[in-house]
């Protein structure tokens, strides 16, 4: 095998999620010279929903009208919610307050929409110090190192993550695959309506998303005891509602992730720092991680920028205090998991049948974040 040329740069960002991406993006515009390097060919496949807010859109400063020539753009305007097996409640909104896109897809055009060099196909497998910063598989030279990998993140561990020992995770599985002409008939599910079902012992929750002639469904819980089991008596359990066709594939793809509220990881070092599920930054209450991911990219880039090409941890370290800002202090009591802990009680499936409750806390508070103000930065 030959060995790659040698190759220097301002920044390395290791993943082209939209992590990766969206501070690729960010820090090329601010005239840095950017790599990408991820250990996939894109596009690539993700294990995700695909649900993003209007938030994440208008942080990307997404072309819409462009975005969805050839892609999946599913708008979402109404949610069923329940316990899982109870019944469910309808929630209609006026206008279009979700969408859902195809990661496969989503994540390729933002990562070729950055402008960056990209070194694609090739896992990060070392990272030493040198006078410069650092040299990275022996090829390439930067003074910084940005760590968008995702939960195993190789950045994170260098910087003392240890995935799977001692972190509480959320573990999740689902399938994504178009329906057939006559699945399509068949299936249950409204593309513009989105179905939530709640375990009953609130440590998790299952959904049905249709995206155009997609279908995606998965289950995401803490800890992830037992998950396949939950997951297979959910996709049992669907299919025999008639909310999801027979034909439905068994294998679901696994993935983890932590939350915010229970992440622990050092996300600054000296010439490092991390963003996006490297850093643990999913919201607790609904398992969100991609306006957090592209949120974290852009308030890194603007302490990058600020830092001016001293990388010493001193320098950027405000990005910590940022985070703190924006999620809460993480030593805060705030819940642990995926939903509130007080809520986890024997009243969580008589509220659940409330409309009330389903639409202002269950959607808007938790799912939506209506409430939350705006990231404000320089855009993506
Ligand atoms: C089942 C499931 C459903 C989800 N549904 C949603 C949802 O609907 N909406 C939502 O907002 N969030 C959802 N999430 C969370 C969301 O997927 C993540 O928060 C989001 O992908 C984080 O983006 P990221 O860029 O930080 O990391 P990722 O998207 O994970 O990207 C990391 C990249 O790093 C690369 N990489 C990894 N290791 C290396 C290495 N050694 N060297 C080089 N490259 C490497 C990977 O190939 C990958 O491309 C879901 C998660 C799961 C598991």
């Amino acid at each position: 095998m030959s060995t790659p040329p040698f190759e220097s740069c301002d920044v390395l960002i290791v993943g082209g999620g939209p992590a990766g991406s969206t501070c690729a993006r960010a820090l090329c515009r601010a005239g840095l010279d950017v790599v990408v390097m991820d250990r996939q060919e894109f596009p690539r496949d993700k294990v995700c929903a695909g649900w993003i807010t209007p938030s994440v859109i208008n942080l990307l400063e997404l072309d819409v009208e462009d975005y969805r020539q050839g892609r999946v753009f599913q708008p979402i305007t109404s949610f069923l919610t329940g316990i899982d097996g109870g019944p469910q409640v309808a929630t209609i909104y006026d206008s279009e307050v979700s969408f859902g896109i195809r990661r496969c897809e989503f994540d390729n055009y933002l990562l070729r929409r950055s402008g960056v060099r990209l070194v694609l196909g090739e896992a990060l497998d070392s990272m030493r110090r040198s006078g410069r910063g650092w040299v990275v598989n022996d090829h390439v030279e930067t003074p910084l190192v940005i760590g968008a990998g995702g939960h195993f993140c190789p950045v994170a561990r260098h910087l003392g993550a240890r995935p799977g020992r001692g972190e509480i995770a959320v573990a999740a599985q689902e399938i994504e695959f178009e329906l057939d002409a006559g699945q399509r008939h068949t299936c249950g599910i409204q593309p513009q309506m989105p179905e939530l079902f709640f375990c009953d012992d609130m440590k998790g929750y299952g959904w049905c998303f249709r995206k155009g002639n997609f279908l995606n469904v998965g289950l995401g819980r803490e800890g992830g005891h037992q998950l396949s089991r939950h997951v297979q008596a959910f996709r049992a359990s669907l299919i025999a509602r008639g909310k999801i066709p027979p034909g439905t594939p068994a294998d679901f793809h696994g993935h983890a992730y932590l939350l915010y509220s229970s992440a622990r990881r050092a996300v600054v070092d000296n010439g490092a720092l991390l963003i996006g599920d490297a850093a643990g930054l999913a919201y607790p209450q609904s398992g969100e991680g991609i306006r957090p991911a592209i949120e974290s990219a852009l308030m890194a880039a603007q302490i990058v920028q600020s830092a001016a090409g001293d990388y010493r941890h001193a320098r950027l370290a405000p990005y910590q205090d940022r985070l703190g800002a924006r999620y809460g202090l993480r030593e805060a009591p705030a819940s642990q998991g995926l939903l509130p802990e007080r809520f986890k009680m024997a009243v969580a499936g008589w509220l659940l049948r409330s409309r009330w409750f389903a639409r202002h806390v269950v959607l808007d508070r938790w799912f939506l974040h209506k409430h939350d103000k705006p990231l404000v930065t320089p855009s993506a």
